[in-house]
């Protein structure tokens, strides 16, 4: 996971973060947590849907272990290169991706500094940035965001590492967005999966096969690197299975994401991502 800010984190800033309370917090205002239901997703299937914009080409996928990838082709132009700074003045870089027009999925770690218990207050949005560090779209991101209340509770943590922005600008109209999809345990488990996120030299991408490791978390043989947390973990036409989020150790190549379950489509729907 790329924490590399994290070590500059002193408590001299904790101080000065106590101090400055009262500082205008941007654009970026936070929804009420959300708390795990079991409520029957509407009917939006179609709203789930991968979108691809007119003037941005769909990469043709092929059966290999790729390594970089063309950040100027759907659907890696919905994924964001994400720079987040958080009120105790920690400030790093993770990845997210858009789900609808105005809908960004990302971990709740991305958009949380563990070593002072806050949350972002602001964040830049970078799409299709090729390694020369060129992109094709950026948002100062204004907007809403949420978490499920469990994320805080270290027992349940793994399991509630997702968060999700409702953003102010229909982002996904111009970079594209991914598709959704709630998988069974049995259907989603020895699927080909790709997961990709920016880490060092840019945006980058490998394949694996799924594991099912319990009803929010799904494991995959594909490599990550520094950065890749909050990636998308999907399929060749688009869909994502789940969040990209943690790593099992150094000595394999086995990586764990948050899946896509019924309850968080159905908090992003009712808090409006899919409207
Ligand atoms: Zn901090």
């Amino acid at each position: 996971m790329f924490r590399k800010p994290l070590a500059l984190c002193i408590v001299l800033l904790m101080c000065i973060s106590a101090l400055s309370l009262a500082h205008a917090q941007g654009g970026i205002v936070q929804g009420t947590p959300r708390t795990p239901g079991d409520a029957e997703i509407p009917e939006m299937t179609d709203l789930l849907e991968p979108k691809v914009p007119e003037n941005i080409q769909k990469v043709v996928i092929r059966d290999d272990n790729r390594t970089s990838v063309n950040p100027r082709e759907h659907p890696y132009t919905a994924i964001a290169l994400l720079s987040v700074s958080a009120p105790c003045g920690c400030s790093w870089e993770t990845t997210g991706f858009m789900v609808s027009s105005r809908g960004m999925l990302t971990s709740a770690n991305s958009i949380y500094c563990d070593t002072h218990k806050k949350f972002f207050d602001a964040m830049t949005a970078y799409f299709g940035v090729t390694p020369s560090g060129e992109y094709y779209y950026k948002y100062n991101v204004n907007g809403t965001y949420w978490y499920f209340d469990k994320f805080l509770n270290p027992k349940d943590e793994a399991d509630w590492d997702v968060a999700y922005l409702l953003l102010d600008e229909a982002v996904g109209d111009i970079v594209g967005n991914f598709g959704l999809c709630i998988l069974s345990d049995y259907d989603l488990g020895m699927e080909w999966v790709e997961v990709a996120g920016y880490g060092a030299g840019g945006l980058k991408s490998d394949l694996g096969i799924t594991e099912v490791l319990s009803e929010y978390l799904v494991g995959y043989d594909a490599d990550t690197a520094d950065g890749y947390l909050g990636g998308p973990v999907f399929d060749k036409d688009g869909y994502v299975y789940a969040v990209n989020t943690a790593f099992s150790g150094t000595n394999r190549d086995f990586n764990v994401g948050r899946r896509i379950t019924d309850d968080l489509a159905n908090a992003m729907f009712e808090d409006g991502l899919f409207r």
